[in-house]
């Protein structure tokens, strides 16, 4: 097994049937060689500096009908809210005087937000924050919409696929929903520039090794500069509401082998793990991770944005809570960079 993971810290490539084995092995000893290699390769690309996101979650509003996700348009359950644009610039001011040089905003497919609002929103950002990236995380357009933004000044862009098996796509998603038109949508966003993300949730019901390994082969021939992955975690108002979460352990393991096929990518350490295990925030660091995204959604919304039961949102996981999050990365080593963080 130490030779697939040498394999592939060196060609960044395996075989669908090497990733198997991989993603199958349980030995302690050989997980805990695939944590270090990828250890290695984030420090030696990016050192100890931990990239911060300052994550705005603009809206929870969604035309969509994912099976998993909290705020799907079915959930009656929840209170709904979208944040005016000078409510997301005070964000953005906020997170600046904290030293974000990143803002994200995220939000469901909110019909209300069009095309032309979105591009004067980032524009207005563009123009407050000519030093900011600006990272959109807004669902699946147009081209022509996805240009527009470009030209505002938006330079960043995360559609995690969920996962690249057709059969398994449309167990998570409603008939109107197709993995082909999202593939269609990440291509548009590489085509016109944007640094890319995308990734998937680790554990989500009937995903099986055989989908990990699409989802690895996939994302070693697209190349995006992001990987997002975290583990799926139910939402109790879902049709997915009593599934079991994913895995922490798989979660990790992924994460290291993207490290290794992709040594420059931009990988969160995510909320989802942070949700999910006392220092998962740590371990995903610690298995090759070298971004995390604090929320700095206004306090009162936050709790509104619930894609899953439980979501961390406050604390080290909010943009208020830096120094928290500073104290948790010194403990393994890590400090926080205010670099803007772009992909080289
Ligand atoms: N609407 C946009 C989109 O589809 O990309 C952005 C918002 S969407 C809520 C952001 C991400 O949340 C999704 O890509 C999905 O992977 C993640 N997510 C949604 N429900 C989740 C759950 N129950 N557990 C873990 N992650 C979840």
């Amino acid at each position: 097994m130490k030779r697939l993971i040498d394999k592939l810290r060196h060609y960044h490539s395996l075989t669908g049937e090497e990733y198997a084995n991989l993603l199958s092995c349980q030995d302690t000893g050989t997980l805990l060689y695939l944590q270090q290699q990828a250890r290695e390769v984030t420090l030696a690309h990016f050192g100890n500096g931990i990239f911060i996101r300052g994550l705005i979650e603009v809206s929870n509003r969604c035309r969509n009908n994912c099976h998993y996700c909290g705020i799907r348009k079915g959930n009656t359950a929840i209170t709904r809210y979208a944040l005016k644009r000078e409510t997301i610039l005070e964000c953005c001011r906020e997170g600046y005087a904290l030293g974000f040089r990143t803002f994200v905003m995220q939000g469901g497919e909110d019909p209300a937000l069009t095309d032309e609002w979105i591009e004067k929103t980032v524009a207005a950002i563009h123009c407050e924050f000519p030093d900011c990236a600006i990272t959109l995380s807004l669902g699946e357009k147009s081209r022509e919409a996805y240009e527009r933004f470009f030209r505002a000044g938006a330079n960043r862009y995360l559609l995690r696929h969920e996962t690249h098996n057709e059969e398994h796509y449309r167990k998570l998603h409603p008939e109107e929903m197709s993995l082909k038109h999202r593939l269609q949508c990440l291509q548009w966003l590489k085509e016109i520039g944007y640094q890319t993300g995308t990734g998937i949730m680790v554990g989500t019901p009937g995903q099986t090794l055989t989908h990990l390994v699409e989802d690895l082969l996939f994302i070693e021939q697209f190349q995006p500069q992001m990987i997002g992955i975290g583990p799926f975690i139910p939402h109790h108002d879902t049709p997915f509401g009593t599934e079991p979460a994913g895995s922490v352990g798989m979660t990790l393991k992924l994460l290291s082998l993207f490290r290794l096929m992709h040594p420059s990518a931009l990988i969160p350490s995510t909320t989802a793990l942070a949700t999910l295990s006392p220092n998962g925030r740590e371990k995903g660091i610690l298995a090759g991770a070298n971004v995390v995204m604090p929320n700095l959604s206004p306090r009162e919304q936050r709790e509104k944005y619930t894609l899953y039961d439980n979501k961390a949102a406050f604390g080290a996981e909010a943009a208020e809570g830096l120094r928290a999050l500073a104290q948790q990365l010194e403990t393994i080593g890590y400090r926080i960079s205010t670099d803007r963080g772009d992909y080289h």
